[in-house]
């Protein structure tokens, strides 16, 4: 039997859609938008690529949206003092500044100068800590783990006293996922095992999962034999396994692989993101998700 499929960009298009309902609606009683900037330093072409995403979905969703490009050389000083310029800019509630930065800047040292408030990446140290504390602490949480907490909500998937199982213990996506899993709270509620590099018996632990949350970086680490017969299966893996010629536009593109042998797994889980199409685009949208909740937590709604 094949799994069912959890799409993230249909998932995508109804949250975005949500989004732009409600900044219409804040719009016609206070007049104010939410305000995104993005930080590019360099001309990193991944980065220009990402940020020119954020841009577009920010301007589709009728955020202020600023997108301040910034020369590689610029000295950490200055950089510095642009995040302060834009913590004290009262129409900007998110400060994305778009990684990896140039070696000669710390990047610990930029991303602990963004406002906690407008940091809608949720990696500040103060914002890592509310989501450790749960609840109604947490303002900002990470864009990937959200986005997997939302996949499971929207496709239905009770988590409470399930076993859920993390592959990966990376601060951006295994750590905090775990964290979220655990807590009180829909979505949540379970009973979380990470597992890492240095586990054991990897595939004894994964056929416990009734949710399995894989982020290794590994084309196809979990086989079919690891995955509980109905279980939901969470793909976060981005692997580029070789080229081919795009039939749109005849160039080429990356191959991309997740770390589950999909093929194998579908017949096997009860429902399974794909790569692509699956937890990828959720990361943008949770961001702007971030973004609107700054606006209201600025506004006090
Ligand atoms: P990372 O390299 O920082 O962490 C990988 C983790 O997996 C490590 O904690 C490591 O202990 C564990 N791991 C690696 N190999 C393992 C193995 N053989 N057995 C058990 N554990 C193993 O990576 P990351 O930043 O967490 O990203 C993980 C994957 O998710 C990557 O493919 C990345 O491209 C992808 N990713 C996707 C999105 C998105 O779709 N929006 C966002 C972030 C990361």
């Amino acid at each position: 039997m094949s799994a069912k499929l959890i799409m993230g960009t249909e998932i995508r298009e109804e949250i975005l859609e949500e989004i732009k309902k409600e900044v219409e609606e804040i719009k016609a009683k206070t007049g104010k938008v939410p305000g995104l900037v993005t930080i590019l330093v360099g001309e990193n072409p991944a980065s220009i690529s990402y940020v020119t995403l954020k841009i577009q979905t920010a301007h589709r969703l009728g955020f202020h949206e600023v997108q301040d490009s910034q020369p590689a050389d610029i000295s950490e000083e200055a950089l510095l003092a642009l995040i302060d310029k834009y913590n004290k800019d009262d129409s900007i509630h998110g400060i994305l500044v778009q990684l990896p930065l140039p070696k000669h800047i710390n990047e610990k040292k930029v991303l602990v100068a963004i406002d906690p408030d407008k940091d809608v990446d949720g990696f500040h140290p103060i914002n890592v800590g509310r989501l450790m504390i749960g609840g109604s602490e947490v303002k900002y949480p990470p864009c990937t783990p959200a986005g997997i907490q939302e996949l499971i909500v929207r496709s239905g998937q009770d988590t409470k006293g399930a076993e859920v199982v993390v592959v990966g213990r990376s601060n951006i996506v295994g750590k905090p996922i775990a964290v979220m899993m655990m807590q009180k709270g829909k979505g949540a509620n379970s009973t979380v095992t990470v597992v890492h590099t240095a586990t054991k018996d990897l595939a004894s632990h994964c056929r416990r999962a009734d949710v399995l949350i894989v982020a290794a970086g590994v084309p196809g680490l979990v086989k079919p034999e690891w995955i509980k017969p109905g279980a939901c299966v969470i793909d976060v893996g981005v692997n580029r396994v070789g080229e081919k010629v795009s039939a749109k536009t005849g160039r080429p593109v990356p191959i991309l692989r997740g770390d589950v042998d999909f093929d194998a797994a579908k017949e096997i889980a009860g429902s399974i993101t794909p790569v692509p199409g699956g937890v990828g685009p959720m990361t943008i949208t949770m961001l702007m998700k971030n973004t609107l909740n700054s606006l209201k937590f600025h506004l006090g709604l």
